[in-house]
């Protein structure tokens, strides 16, 4: 394996909490039940949103914006994983697998650990390869620490498959007696 048949890729993305009752709190595609849901276009899925970034960052793929802009109606209201579904499809058709997906969440509430599996496996089984989330705390500073929000970092792995991989000229040299 050559330097260039890896890629690493960061993802962000942060949305508030709304006022909104009928609004439903989905984290990793896991639902909530009385938390504040949060607001956006889609279903606001921080988490998912941030994997599915840091993947299109990783394979030069550009950003969810572009790819699911918030001004067309049809991702109104979207099941956030069936986009990162879309995005590993895209990444895959770009000859890369993903080798793991490590997810920093900053928030006060809702309290991530107890359904941290859950969302772990739901993530993993989507991309296909082991996905973690770290819960963080703003310990009170700025508007996550006023609980206004949720926020998410995503850091992204990509191995180019063998059967994509382009031959360099060191690895022959290494071949030849
Ligand atoms: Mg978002």
């Amino acid at each position: 394996m050559n330097a260039s048949d890896l890629r690493v890729g960061q993802g962000f993305d942060i949305h508030r909490f709304s006022d909104d009752p009928d609004r439903v709190l989905v984290l990793a595609g896991s639902v909530f039940d009385g938390e504040r849901g949060l607001e956006g276009h889609s279903d606001a899925d921080a988490i998912s949103h941030a994997c599915s970034d840091a993947l299109l960052g990783a394979a030069g793929l550009g950003d969810i914006g572009m790819h699911f802009p918030d001004t067309d109606p049809a991702w109104k209201g979207a099941d956030s994983l069936t986009l990162l579904r879309h995005v590993v499809g895209l990444v895959r058709s770009e000859g890369w697998e993903v080798a793991n997906i490590d997810c920093a969440v900053v928030c006060e509430r809702p309290k991530l650990a107890p359904r941290r599996d859950e969302m772990q496996s739901t993530l993993s089984e989507i991309v296909g390869a082991p996905v973690s989330i770290k819960g963080n705390r703003a310990e009170r500073l700025g508007a996550i620490g006023r609980a206004e929000g949720v926020a998410c970092f995503a850091t992204s792995l990509l191995v180019r498959r063998p059967d994509s991989r382009v031959s360099h000229p060191e690895d022959t040299e290494q071949d030849a007696p």
